[in-house]
């Protein structure tokens, strides 16, 4: 590794393959590209821990329905926003990937079973258990005995929760010993190179922040920034078209895809924990394990709806172990500062000391459980039944360059957060759906949020602010389809290989390239595909 801040101003780095971004997916690529003897090249922003004036390059605006701030939703550094990350995970499913004439969808121009052999080297990455097969939950490794759901209306879907989570730091020493690998610390690509006429890509002008600049020389080029920054860049290189680069057919940013989660109303039940374990079974091998309904394929196609998931989640009162979760939580996420002080003077840890002071005996009790697999125990208040909703493509959901600017000087990223009908229907149909089911196998009873019984206003489909969206509703820090892959140039930036359209030796990796978002979390697939990829470049 080298930290760019310590080499000379103007050095010229060379290799056979630039991976720009040192995240998730960089790395994973580099990772498998390391037995391929081909010199490779990661240039990251970041450097090994997270620092304010790198993440503020990451800042930007966002309009239409609220989202984040976008410097909270991604981190720049070595290992990317696996820094932050939770490790859900599942596999895309057919048919999210398939056409879908009730939603006006073609389909992705791979097959999934062509990415089942690359999803079966991801376990090892996320130190998954296996095996694991989402779609037939492991009812018998739990004490839990699942409901007789009606499966033509909807179906159980596992996550796991994967050990790996900081990627920077587990892949490190790998990376680091690899002598064909060399990563490039505190190394912003401002600009991506392209010859006159445009169809190939020459250098990466890199600049540090303290004022160095390089140029990264290589015979393919990997763009793997994240799902918001892979636009901005291409949007930024905008030497020889104003358009940006990839960008001739105006789709470079455009249909941005997230995973909408709200609250979709409460849940009476005589026996909510017993409800709760259902979703929330236990540990798997030392993996928490979340189960979730989804509607059947019957019942999307009936409705006209998306794929999505419901699951309960518990509002606690004072709990004991909840509390204790939340103070681990912060300090591993290295919110808390390490002083005295501090301690002595925070409210928010005086009042979370004084939850578990009152009921201290509860915490032992839920440790064996945890040991055993089991779930836990809590002080419930209520229960909601959250709705995650795949996002339907919208080509007017889009990533631009915004009026600000950072350190650079160049234009910061702006989010249109635009959500349609078709997503508000599919929150809809599953809360009237998992609403009746729960009632029928007598699991409790919902109560509608109002929400979701509010009118249409005027407003093209697209505009997303037609409907009134609940203050609940987030993303999941999932940033999907700025760069999205399609056989046809003029419906998207790269093709099924995931290679620019528009350039001869310019690949895209992670979740910008997807053309559809689907339920399940991201990074499963960003996985795969960057080690689809790697095999790949490895041949050509
Ligand atoms: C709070 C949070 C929770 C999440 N939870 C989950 C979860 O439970 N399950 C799941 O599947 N996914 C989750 N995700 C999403 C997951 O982190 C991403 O899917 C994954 O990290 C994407 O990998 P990537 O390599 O495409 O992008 P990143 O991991 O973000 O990496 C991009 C890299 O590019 C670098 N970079 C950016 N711009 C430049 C530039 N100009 N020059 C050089 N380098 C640059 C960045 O510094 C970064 O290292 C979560 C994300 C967040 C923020």
């Amino acid at each position: 590794m080298i930290d760019l801040r310590q080499a000379d101003s103007g050095t010229r780095f060379e290799a056979d393959i630039a991976i720009i971004g040192g995240g998730a997916a960089g790395i994973a690529m580099a990772h498998r590209l390391i037995s391929s003897g081909l010199q490779v090249i990661i240039v990251e922003s970041g450097g090994e821990t997270l620092e304010p004036a790198t993440q503020d390059l990451y800042a930007g605006t966002a309009s239409g329905v609220p989202y984040f701030p976008l410097d909270q939703s991604r981190y720049r550094l070595f290992g990317g926003s696996t820094y932050r990350r939770g490790s859900r995970s599942a596999p895309f499913q057919h048919v999210d990937m398939e056409p879908r004439a009730w939603l006006g969808l073609d389909g992705w121009p791979i097959l999934r079973d062509s990415l089942q052999p690359w999803y079966d080297g991801v376990p090892a990455l996320m130190d998954l258990h296996t095996p694991f097969d989402h779609s037939h939950v492991p009812w018998n490794r739990f004490r839990v005995h699942p409901p007789a759901i009606d499966t033509s209306q909807l179906d159980f879907t596992g996550f796991q929760f994967g050990k790996n989570l900081l990627f920077g730091e587990i892949f490190r020493k790998d990376l680091r010993a690899a002598s064909n690998v060399l990563t490039l610390l505190h190394a912003n690509v401002t600009k991506i190179a392209t010859s006159e006429r445009a169809d190939h890509v020459t250098a990466l002008q890199v600049r540090t922040l303290e004022g160095k600049t390089a140029e990264v020389h290589a015979r393919k080029y990997v763009l793997a920034a994240g799902g918001i920054e892979n636009a901005r860049l291409l949007l930024l290189s905008d030497d020889r078209n104003p358009a940006g680069l990839c960008n001739d057919h105006d789709q470079v940013g455009r249909h941005f895809m997230e995973h909408p989660t709200a609250s979709v109303g409460t849940i009476a039940s005589d026996a909510p924990q017993a409800t709760h374990d259902i979703f929330s079974p236990g540990l798997l091998a030392g993996r928490l394990v979340e189960v979730c309904l989804q509607p059947s394929v019957t019942l999307m196609r009936h409705e006209r709806i998306l794929n999505a998931n419901a699951a309960t989640r518990l509002n606690l009162g004072q709990d004991a172990t909840e509390a204790l979760r939340q103070i681990v939580w912060n300090m591993r996420s290295r919110k808390v500062p390490m002083s005295l002080g501090w301690y002595r003077n925070n409210a928010w840890l005086r009042e979370r000391v004084g939850t578990i002071l009152r009921n201290p005996f509860a915490i032992p009790g839920n440790l064996i459980r945890h040991a055993m697999g089991r779930p836990k125990r809590f002080a419930i208040d209520s229960v909601r039944l959250e709705v995650r909703i795949e996002q339907l493509p919208n080509p007017d959901c889009r990533v631009t360059l915004g009026a600000g600017r950072d350190a650079f000087g160049q234009r910061r990223a702006h989010l249109d957060w635009r959500l349609t009908e078709t997503d508000w229907r599919t929150f809809r149909a599953m809360a009237d759906r998992v609403g009746a089911e729960l009632a029928r196998l007598g699991l409790g009873r919902l109560s509608r949020a109002p929400w979701l019984d509010g009118p249409a206003t005027a407003g093209p489909e697209t505009a997303g602010l037609n409907r009134v969206w609940p203050d609940d509703l987030v993303g999941g820090h999932h940033h999907m389809g700025t760069t999205r892959m399609s056989a046809d140039p003029a419906k998207g930036v790269v093709d099924r290989n995931l290679k620019s359209h528009a350039k001869d030796n310019l690949w895209d990796l992670g979740s910008s390239v997807y053309p559809t978002s689907s339920q399940v979390n991201p990074t499963m697939t960003v996985l795969a595909l960057a080690l689809r990829r790697a095999e790949h470049l490895k041949e050509l």
